[in-house]
């Protein structure tokens, strides 16, 4: 790598929104592209980590980022999946209500899936529940047919090549550290050596507001690492769940709570919980980062977050390290399910964007700095919404 190679655009980060932003920067004409990547391949972390749902968009505020990217990207994703053979299927899901409180909350899912563009969601009563799942026992529910499961891992390698063939590049194992402006360019220290660029594009996921410290622009919200735990279904209880059964989430918060997921290579996946990590890539509770934990302890918008869920907060623990919670969760929507049903499976790091005042950061959120556009927050469903954040942030990048 010579010191002096320059690009037009620097995109930080090869998950799928920094690989779907290149993409989207090749195809507005936007000049030479180079993605860097600390990792040996693409989609380490996050993208490589989740649930593999094609969301449908029935969960966000009408207007806001995530419901008008939702309904685009899917759109574009499905058509892109086809296009390139990575392995997708739309095979719909069902949201189950099982008290009162939660039948309300549902009426207004519905709502909003409405107000966001879905058409054919029904409404289902028990006996419609047990049509699409049989093993499901819910006082009511929603049949949503839109959602869906991919490989994400696959569609970033599938995007990593097309960026190739289309003239750009995407380096593995170079990670940006120092940068600051000369002459109206980047200089961006990597282990490999500088690289210049005109313009930078941070999509650093769990290290975005970092990065964007790092480049001279100090974001306002702190990234928080919570980690997602799964469980495997046994093969014996496999046959409890046909796609997908989510509960209704609690709307306090930006998780949606345990869930049953058919998976894209076979299998069914329960989870993923929220408990704090204490590395921004702490998988498991024994991955501690002192410098993580300091930053996260440090954050005034922590202790506020802790004094306001604090129960909510320990419930989470305890299905972390309680089979048996665990499975008394997944009892509410499938009650066949016994903590003996369930092994451990793997588990995913979401990036959550808090802010001071100890709010979740619900929505996508971008910060500008010269030259430089910063993703701060990229949360679910930015993997279904990927080709549309990715039309989103080239075109604020490119003004
Ligand atoms: C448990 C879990 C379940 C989820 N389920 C779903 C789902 O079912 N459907 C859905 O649509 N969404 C889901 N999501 C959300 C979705 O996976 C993420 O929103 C999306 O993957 C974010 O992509 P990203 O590219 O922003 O981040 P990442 O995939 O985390 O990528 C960021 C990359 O930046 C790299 N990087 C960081 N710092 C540097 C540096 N200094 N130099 C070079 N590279 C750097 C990292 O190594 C990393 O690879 C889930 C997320 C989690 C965690």
């Amino acid at each position: 790598m010579s010191s002096h190679e320059t690009f037009d655009h620097l995109v930080i980060g090869a998950g799928i929104v920094g690989l779907a932003t290149a993409r989207a920067l090749q195809q507005r004409d936007a000049g030479t592209v180079l993605v860097i990547e600390t990792e040996n391949r693409v989609a380490a972390h996050q993208t490589g980590h989740n649930s593999g749902v094609i969301h449908s968009g029935l969960y966000y505020r009408p207007g806001s980022l995530k419901a008008r990217l939702c309904t685009e990207g899917r759109a574009e994703l499905l058509e892109f999946c086809a296009q390139q053979e990575v392995p997708f299927e739309v095979c719909g899901k069902v949201v189950v209500a099982t008290n009162k409180a939660e039948c309300t909350a549902l009426a207004e899912l519905a709502r909003r899936g409405k107000a966001n563009g879905l058409e054919g969601i029904v409404h289902l009563g028990p006996e419609g529940i047990r049509d699409h799942e049989p093993h499901v026992q819910g006082t009511e529910g929603l049949y949503v047919p839109q959602t869906g499961i991919a490989n994400y891992s696959a569609l970033s390698t599938a995007l990593a090549r097309s960026i190739e063939e289309a003239g750009g590049q995407v380096r593995l194992q170079v990670a940006a550290g120092k940068m600051r402006r000369e002459n109206n360019l980047w200089r961006v220290e990597t282990n490999r050596g500088p690289l210049g660029a005109r313009k930078l594009v941070n999509c650093g996921g769990a290290w975005a507001d970092r990065i964007a410290r790092e480049a001279g622009t100090p974001p306002r919200i702190r990234i928080v690492p919570f980690r997602g735990e799964y469980h495997t279904l046994a093969p014996k209880a496999q046959h409890l769940v046909r796609n997908l059964i989510y509960p209704v989430p609690d709307p306090r918060f930006p998780f949606l709570g345990v869930h049953l997921t058919r998976m894209m290579g076979g299998g069914i996946e329960a989870g993923p919980n929220a408990v704090l990590a204490f590395s921004r890539a702490g998988y498991r509770w024994r991955d501690v980062s002192p410098r993580d934990l300091a930053g996260t302890m440090g954050f005034p918008g922590t202790w506020k977050l802790f004094a306001r869920h604090l129960t909510t907060g320990i419930g989470e623990v305890q299905r972390s390290i309680s089979k048996a919670a665990f499975a008394k969760a997944l009892g509410r929507l499938v009650p066949e399910i016994t903590p003996d049903d369930l092994s451990p499976g793997g588990s995913g790091v979401r990036a959550q964007a808090l802010g001071r005042d100890g709010k979740l950061l619900d929505d996508f959120h971008f910060e500008e700095g010269p030259d430089a556009l910063h993703v701060l927050s990229a949360p679910s469903p930015a993997a279904t919404a990927s080709l549309a954040i990715g039309k989103e942030i080239a075109r604020r990048a490119l003004g």
